[in-house]
């Protein structure tokens, strides 16, 4: 009997409106690799949390949400979906009233345990190659052995201004401060902000979408040549 292969772990982390999101699926789906956004849990665990009426301050009833937390997300980097129970979510969860209220739910070791267990099963039953893994804590603390790490760093300004571009009707202004609100919460739960020990910072201030994808799949392929054969769309 052949033994199970065991997908490739690319970890991202980096800050709100670095680009870890979109720049992560399409190197994905570049490389026939799964993609796994783990900030959706934790969007997908806050909107469960809202529309049952809890009170996403009590840290307590947040823990007892989390017995009713039916959640389920895809790895397909061409149209992954986040369900709750038999809702769709997918757009729901990045609603600004979302974004407003996910780091109170994630600053909760609890749920924090709860959702690692969940990512490290769903990393370990890829059936593609490889899955790439982006969030705050994936390079440090859900995947520290991970073959690939990789910090995706861009300045505040930039951050704001793609962020910003994102989000229909909601003001410039507003969606800036909202980003640096949530980067300072969740900055002291996890570190996201310096590179830990042999992690590759990628800086996308300067680059665009297309540049950075290719530094990511540049830092894949010096560690590990054969698992990049970019697929292109023709
Ligand atoms: O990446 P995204 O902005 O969707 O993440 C939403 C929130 O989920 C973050 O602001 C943070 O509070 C939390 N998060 C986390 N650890 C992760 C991913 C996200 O605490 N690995």
């Amino acid at each position: 009997m052949s033994s199970p292969v065991i997908p490739l772990v690319v970890a991202v982390d980096g800050p709100a409106g670095s680009g870890k999101s979109s720049v992560s699926k399409e190197v994905a789906r570049r490389l026939g690799f799964g993609f796994l956004d783990t900030g959706a849990a934790y969007r997908a665990l806050a909107w469960h949390a809202t529309t049952s009426g809890v009170d996403t301050e009590d840290a307590d009833a947040v823990v007892r949400c989390l017995g009713s937390f039916d959640y389920r997300i895809g790895t397909d980097p061409d149209g992954y979906a986040v369900h709750v129970g038999d809702a769709d979510v997918t757009t729901a969860i990045r609603d600004p009233a979302i974004s407003a209220v996910v780091s109170r739910v994630a600053r909760v070791p609890e749920v924090r345990a709860h959702l690692i267990e969940l990512f490290r099963s769903t990393m370990a039953t890829e059936r593609r190659p490889g899955i790439v893994v982006e969030g705050r804590d994936i390079t440090t603390v859900v995947s520290p052995d991970a073959p690939v790490r990789i910090l995706l760093t861009a300045t505040e300004d930039v951050r704001i201004a793609r962020r910003s571009a994102e989000l229909v009707g909601d003001s410039a202004q507003a969606a800036g401060e909202q980003l640096h609100r949530r980067d300072q919460a969740d900055s002291k739960v996890v570190d996201f902000m310096t590179a830990a020990e042999g992690v590759t910072t990628v800086d996308s201030t300067e680059l665009d979408f297309e540049q950075t994808v290719d530094a990511v799949i540049g830092v894949i392929r010096a560690v590990q040549p054969e698992a990049v054969r970019e697929r292109r769309e023709g």
